[in-house]
């Protein structure tokens, strides 16, 4: 792994740095190029935005790393509400959420965040749309997997996500490349030791296009997610090769990166869906974004400097 990268993944979950720059004056033109805003109202108004530009959403309420039971209700009541208010505002057919599962008491309880987990699931079966279980460090993979299918035995259209530099996915690919599964599959966003996960970035792409491969040759919905040219364009030619039409799976872009391209698939008839993150606790998110990409992580400082 890249050294900035390491240090930026090191500094997202070091305590007093976290202190010092979620204090910081950042401006809020910084934060709103990644974050739409804090409140349901602000992330409902990007998501109009977005959907009235041809592309579909799925909403991430932010709320990591959470330690008791009540901040895990605050993130059950803000996705009950955000569901509420896209089925009134007639976007749940083109909306779904992604929701954090340690945002809900995985870290503590995972019977408690199964069970939060079903209440954000029936709300979203009442509001017409789905969610998507995102996918954390390698520690919570067995167990964001075991709720998954407990999860999936009353809604089988809850998604999952799968991390190509993850030793293990190939593996977990093929159990969940079957008719009616939903599987996001992206490189993985997380600082993981080279016992579970490949260190290169060409170990982590040609994973990738072997998990690629195998959710197309599937009878599931495959989720792409990634801003990667390379991939981008290998996706197509392979969902080409496997009889795939545009429809039958989707690109996954982030709110605020690419958004050019993100059009420019729509626009060639591709389901492009955006992965809009918004609420207060924008830090740990903010920061993965700066490792993975030197140039967000220049523009961030440069507006904090002239501050
Ligand atoms: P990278 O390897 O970061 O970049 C490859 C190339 O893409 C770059 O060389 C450049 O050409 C292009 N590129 C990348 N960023 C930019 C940019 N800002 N501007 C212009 N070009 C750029 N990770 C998880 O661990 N769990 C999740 O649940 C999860 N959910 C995700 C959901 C969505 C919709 C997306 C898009 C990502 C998600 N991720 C998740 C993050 C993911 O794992 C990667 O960390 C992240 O997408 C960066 O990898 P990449 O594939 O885009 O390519």
């Amino acid at each position: 792994m890249n050294p900035l990268r390491s240090l930026i993944l090191a500094a997202a979950r070091n305590g007093t740095i976290r202190r010092l720059v979620a204090t910081a004056p950042v401006s809020r033109d910084v934060v709103r190029r990644f974050v739409a805003g804090e409140t349901t109202a602000e992330a409902v108004a990007v998501t109009r935005q977005l959907v009235d530009s041809g592309l579909t959403v799925t909403l991430d309420y932010l709320g990591e790393d959470t330690t008791d039971a009540k901040q895990a209700e605050h993130t059950v009541l803000a996705y009950l509400e955000l569901l509420d208010q896209l089925h009134a505002d007639g976007l749940s057919d083109r909306a779904e959420v992604s929701v954090k599962l340690s945002a809900v008491g995985q870290m503590f309880d995972e019977d408690l965040a199964l069970a939060n987990a079903k209440r954000i699931c029936a709300a979203a079966e009442a509001a017409g749309t789905t969610v998507t279980l995102d996918m954390e460090d390698h520690t919570t993979t067995d167990s964001t997997l075991r709720i998954l299918r407990e999860l999936r035995q009353t809604w089988p259209w809850v998604g999952a996500v799968l991390q190509s530099y993850l030793h293990r996915t190939l593996d977990d690919v093929n159990a969940l490349s079957g008719s009616g599964s939903r599987v996001r599959l992206c490189k993985g966003a997380y600082k993981e030791p080279e016992t579970v996960a490949f260190q290169e970035a060409v170990e982590v792409d040609k994973s990738y296009v072997r998990c690629a491969n195998a959710l197309l040759a599937g009878d599931g919905y495959p989720k792409f997610a990634t801003h990667d040219p390379r991939l981008v364009r290998i996706i197509g030619e392979r969902a080409e090769a496997h009889g795939r039409k545009p429809g039958s799976f989707e690109h996954q872009m982030l709110f605020g990166i690419r958004p050019d391209e993100q059009l420019r698939l729509a626009q060639l008839g591709h389901t492009v869906r955006v992965y809009v993150p918004y609420g207060g606790e924008w830090y740990g998110y903010l920061m993965r974004r700066m490792a993975e990409r030197p140039a967000n992580t220049a523009f961030f400082l440069r507006a904090l400097a002239t501050r």
